[in-house]
């Protein structure tokens, strides 16, 4: 048999819808590692490490996540691609047999603001870590995740702000695209010859050819005939899913769920549909029942640093003296390890204490919510009980919708 590029091959990933209710849907996201049901919500894994939790627990019936975020920007920074190349690639170097998704370091390197100049032919910026100048394009981003090696890698993209106006948008989006093509282009000869060189370590693992899946991106600010330009230009670039960029950066949240409902729907119903770093469980919720697919955001984890906890009920801040002598477990509705056994008085103490545990705990408790709530929400859409489950979800005492994402 012939060895071709299978880059853009649908083999890359094998998606199926299993069911739907009004625009939500529920399906099998078949990766080379492992089988990802969606709605799925991605832990955010930047340094090779998701924050306070370690991969035992990640993997464990509590949390159970079927797949995590790599970051391109500060894997390439540090420890820098040789190192995880001559280390096997990421998955070895950092003991995660699951699958991954790395981002394209698009979304980091336009964060840095003034530290950063952007070019036709990329980013050039200051490194946060020595000042050092480094440059990002499409080409290097493609190379430094074809080194990592997750599952799903991401097209190297610009993002205009929230409040970006219709030209400046014009402008981002147009350079998202030939960005796109850039990657797409780079991405297959990448493919190619790592298919030519034999480097195929996990090919037996589920039988899928492919190597590794590119998604593309869709940007466009809030601008809604721009947004849907930019889908419809993405698509006949033609990747193996399809992203929205570029919300939660500052534009209102009604201004982001109108964005999603017009531009969701209209993605390949055969392709997932990755909504990037968003939001609160409510807005997982609700951009599910406008047809996403797949989510990540550092919430659950930044926050559970943080001392605030989501629960059932909406919100809550250990730091706060009303759970001093509090015996109750952070949410009792939460079935997870932490709330099982610890108080929030006990975390509290913790907390004030400085002690390491508390942020441990903490975040354990919020990725438990957040995946449990993915989970939910498609054992919802399996029973079309989701428009209830949406209804109660979102009218709970405290809900965090309407809330900006902090
Ligand atoms: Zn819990």
């Amino acid at each position: 048999m012939a060895i071709t590029p299978k880059s853009m091959d649908p083999n890359a990933l094998e998606f199926e819808v299993i069911a739907r209710e009004g625009e939500a849907r529920t399906g099998i996201l078949k990766t080379r590692r492992g089988v990802i049901e969606t709605p799925v919500f991605m832990p955010v894994g930047t340094a090779g490490t998701v924050k306070g939790v370690r991969f035992e627990e990640l993997e464990s019936d509590d949390l159970n996540a079927r797949i995590i975020l790599g970051n391109t920007y500060h894997l390439w920074l540090r420890p820098g691609i040789e190192i995880i190349r001559a280390c096997g690639g990421l998955h070895k170097f950092i003991g995660w047999e699951r699958a991954m998704l790395t981002d394209s370091g698009g979304f980091q390197v336009w964060s840095l603001g003034a530290l950063r100049k952007i070019t036709e032919g990329g980013t050039e910026f200051r490194s946060h870590i020595d000042g050092a100048l480094c440059f990002l394009s499409p080409e290097i981003s493609m190379e430094v995740q074809a080194a990592l090696g997750a599952e799903i890698a991401m097209a190297f993209d610009e993002c205009a702000p929230g409040e970006a106006t219709s030209e400046e948008a014009r402008r981002s989006m147009e350079l998202t695209l030939r960005w796109a093509q850039r990657s797409k282009e780079a991405f297959e000869r990448l493919q190619l010859s790592a298919v030519c060189d034999g480097d195929e370590p996990q090919r037996e693992m589920t039988a899928l050819p492919a190597r590794q899946a590119l998604f593309g991106i869709i940007q466009g600010a809030s601008h809604l005939d721009l947004r849907r330009e930019s889908l419809d230009r993405t698509v006949e670039i033609g990747f193996d899913g399809y992203a929205i960029g570029g919300l939660s950066v500052g534009e209102k949240k009604p201004v982001m769920f109108e964005v999603i409902e017009e531009i969701a729907p209209r993605m390949p119903a055969d392709r997932p549909r990755y909504l990037m770093g968003v939001g609160t469980p409510e807005d997982l919720v609700e951009a599910v029942a406008r047809g996403v697919d797949m989510f990540d955001c550092v919430l659950p984890t930044r926050n559970g640093r943080t001392g605030q906890a989501f629960t059932s009920q909406g919100k809550l801040n250990i730091k706060n003296a009303r759970f001093a002598v509090d015996q109750r477990p952070l949410d009792e509705s939460c079935r997870c390890r932490v709330c099982r056994r610890h108080s929030r008085a006990f975390l509290r103490h913790l907390y004030l204490s400085g002690e390491m545990l508390a942020s441990i705990l903490l975040t354990h408790h919020n990725l438990a919510f957040f995946l449990d709530t993915m989970r939910r929400v498609r054992q919802a859409i399996r029973s079309c009980q989701f428009a209830k489950f949406r209804r109660e979800f979102t009218e709970q005492p405290g809900s965090g919708l309407g809330q900006d994402c902090v």
